[in-house]
């Protein structure tokens, strides 16, 4: 089997479950690499150090920042002279477009967000949940080549080997884009939960310590955001501690302690790290289809009958405001670490 692995990048920084798609790619045969930018030896380099057999590079300058268009007719091109079995895809806000615009342009379909993918004499069966989680649905695509996007976290990161290299195979660009890119805002710091291996969220029950007197002169509201701001600072450091990223449910969001990108949840990010830890999060069913994966979950929870409790393995009833910080102390201990 052929495969092409997209390897999805904001200016050279990678999106890691890229490697995690070689993986597989390498699993059912040879798997090749496909980078578009400009400027972009170091990543090849290490595309051949994640096992790629080869790295088929399209360099041009006009295709260092992201465009549909120009990078749907650029790999649909290379598809269609080179006529892989399957293109896989990191999920990512980006690839969902890409991987979509590609599907068209070869006449083929998607298989979007897999988290289990097998061969079936020459068919690739994907497993992909569905119903917020609740349902594993398995799913063929009748089109070719088959194309995939995989969940982060879902498969293994092959090994990286740094004495491997070799050098890219140029292939031609097709910039076909009406649209150019004239700039960027950044609108708010961009946390990368897909990713992470620790998740530290908190929820509405950060801004709930009546103990803490907040600075005279604030209304209700900028007292419920000074706590809050204490409770994020109790759950950053322990996130710090844990070399982990700050989450936060809808209710932290929606009030205003925490920018919608730390979000966990049917409408924010759906995370499978191998630790979730939930400080003042009461478990509500949207929350759960974000973080139900994760491989280990505690729950820091007043109200012992709080849901969260049902899904965690470890659960401790109390106020987190005392056990946040307690278990931030233990951890900086036993890992011999500054938070
Ligand atoms: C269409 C739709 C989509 C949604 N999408 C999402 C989503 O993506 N993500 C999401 O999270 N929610 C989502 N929600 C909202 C969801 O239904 C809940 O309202 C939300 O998850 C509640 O957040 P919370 O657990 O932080 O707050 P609460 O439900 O208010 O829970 C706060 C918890 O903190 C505990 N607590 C309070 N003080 C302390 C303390 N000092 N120490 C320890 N514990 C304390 C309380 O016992 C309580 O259990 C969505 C809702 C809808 C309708």
């Amino acid at each position: 089997m052929k495969t092409f692995v997209y390897i999805d990048h904001f200016k050279g920084e990678v999106q890691p479950a890229s490697w995690e798609a070689l993986g597989v790619a390498k699993s059912f045969g040879s798997a090749s690499a496909v980078i578009f930018g400009s400027g972009l030896d170091a990543l090849t380099k290490t595309a051949f150090e994640f096992g790629a057999d080869e790295v088929l590079l399209a360099d041009d300058s006009a295709l260092t920042d992201y465009r549909a268009e120009a990078f749907a007719s650029t790999l649909s091109a290379l598809a269609s002279s080179r006529t892989p079995d399957l293109i896989l895809f990191p999920t990512t806000a980006r690839t969902r477009e890409l991987a979509a615009m590609t599907a068209i342009d070869l006449n083929t379909g998607v298989l979007v967000d897999v988290t289990a993918l097998s061969l079936e004499g020459d068919k690739f069966i994907a497993t992909r949940p569905i119903y917020e989680g609740k349902l594993l649905e398995k799913t063929v695509c009748s089109g070719k080549p088959v194309i995939a996007t995989l969940r982060a976290r879902a498969f293994p990161r092959p090994a990286q080997d740094a004495s491997k290299s070799g050098g890219a195979t140029k292939v031609e660009t097709k910039i076909n884009s009406l649209t150019t890119v004239e700039g960027y805002t950044v609108a708010e710091a961009v946390v990368n939960l897909g990713d992470a291996g620790v998740i530290v969220s908190g929820g509405r029950g950060v801004s709930n310590n009546p103990s803490l007197t907040p600075p005279a002169g604030l209304d209700e509201k900028q007292a419920e955001l000074w706590r809050a701001q204490q409770g994020f600072k109790l759950v950053g450091e322990l996130a710090s501690v844990l070399g982990g990223a700050v989450g936060a449910s809808r209710a932290a969001v929606d009030g205003g302690y925490i920018p919608y990108s730390h979000q966990v949840g049917q409408t924010g990010k759906v995370v499978t790290p191998d630790l979730y830890i939930a400080c003042g999060i009461s478990g509500a069913i949207q929350h759960l289809v974000g973080m139900r994966n994760a491989k280990l979950v505690v729950a820091i929870n007043k109200d012992a009958d709080a849901p969260i409790f049902k899904q965690a393995r470890y659960g401790v009833v109390g106020d987190l405001f005392a056990i946040v910080p307690a278990l931030t102390e233990a951890f900086k201990k036993k890992l011999g670490k500054q938070a």
